[in-house]
């Protein structure tokens, strides 16, 4: 008999929460992907693909696998699926904890100008051109088409199928970690006149901040959305130790 742990996942913490449950005696892991990228790395664990169908979905799925816990590893902006999982985990009463990394926060010298979605950041990029590096992902790349007049630079780990009004645009195919010198290098090769980022958090792309402080760049950073209704912890030693008082290994929960 083993305790089954659904990780909802996508995140390079959602991958590195799998190799430390995967050698866990007794616990039986899953992790669930969106489906989103064409070439995922490979997982420690066994892997799940696709949607539930909503917040009933994902319920249904949990008794259905006998799900002892359930841990919310997704992206801080992946707002949709943190919030079925807070609904599921409330409508079947399995407990469920979020592992959420710290967002960045401004320090001296740095230029945020803070917008509360990307519909509002967009809608400020009205004005004269300028050179902008965009880094906020490959789904919404396309969204930037209503302020065609810029010249961009896309970076994204995946490739952007970019609409006609984009057709000018530079896309960069590349996975962090990223280094301040390569940053800085991207930024002045690009003469790149401000950073339009979203508060993701995390070490390995936070370099560009940085770069943007050192060249004197504006950062146009996009807050994150509210956060789910779930208990929230930030390093995977507390998730395992969620794991060990709520669902302990061997004993099914459910
Ligand atoms: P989202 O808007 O919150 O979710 C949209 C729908 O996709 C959800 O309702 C769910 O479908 C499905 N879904 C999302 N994550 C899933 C998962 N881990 N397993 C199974 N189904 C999932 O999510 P998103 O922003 O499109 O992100 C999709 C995935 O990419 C997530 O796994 C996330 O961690 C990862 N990611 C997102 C970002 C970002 O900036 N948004 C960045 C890096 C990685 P159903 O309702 O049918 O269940």
């Amino acid at each position: 008999m083993t305790t089954r742990l659904l990780i909802l996942g996508g995140t390079t913490e959602a991958r590195a929460l799998a190799a430390r449950v995967a050698p866990i005696a007794g616990y039986d892991g899953v992790l669930s992907l969106a489906g989103r990228t064409e070439h995922p790395l490979p997982q420690p664990l066994p892997v799940r693909i696709g949607g539930f169908g909503g917040a009933s979905g994902l319920a249904a799925y949990l008794q259905r696998e006998a799900i002892a816990a359930l841990v919310v590893a997704t992206h801080p902006f992946a707002a949709r699926i943190a919030a079925n999982a807070a609904e599921a985990a409330r409508m079947t009463g399995i407990p469920a904890v979020r592992l959420s990394r710290p967002p960045w926060q401004p320090v001296e010298g740095d230029d945020w100008r803070r917008y509360a979605s990307l519909d509002s950041l967009i809608d400020g990029l009205a004005g004269p051109p300028r050179r902008l590096l965009v880094t906020i992902g490959r789904q919404d790349a396309a969204r930037f088409a209503a302020a065609p007049q810029h010249a961009y630079v896309f970076r994204s780990i995946e490739p952007i199928d970019l609409p006609p009004a984009l057709g000018h645009a530079v896309t960069i195919e590349e996975r962090g970690p990223f280094t301040l010198e390569g940053e800085v290098a991207l930024m002045r090769r690009h003469a790149i006149e401000a950073l339009v980022t979203k508060n993701s958090g995390g070490e390995a792309t936070r370099a560009k901040l940085d770069a943007a402080r050192q060249l004197g760049l504006p950062v146009l950073m996009v807050d994150r959305p509210a956060a789910p209704a779930l208990p929230e912890v930030a390093s995977i030693d507390d998730v395992i130790a969620f794991l060990a008082h709520h669902a302990p290994p061997e004993k099914r929960g459910v």
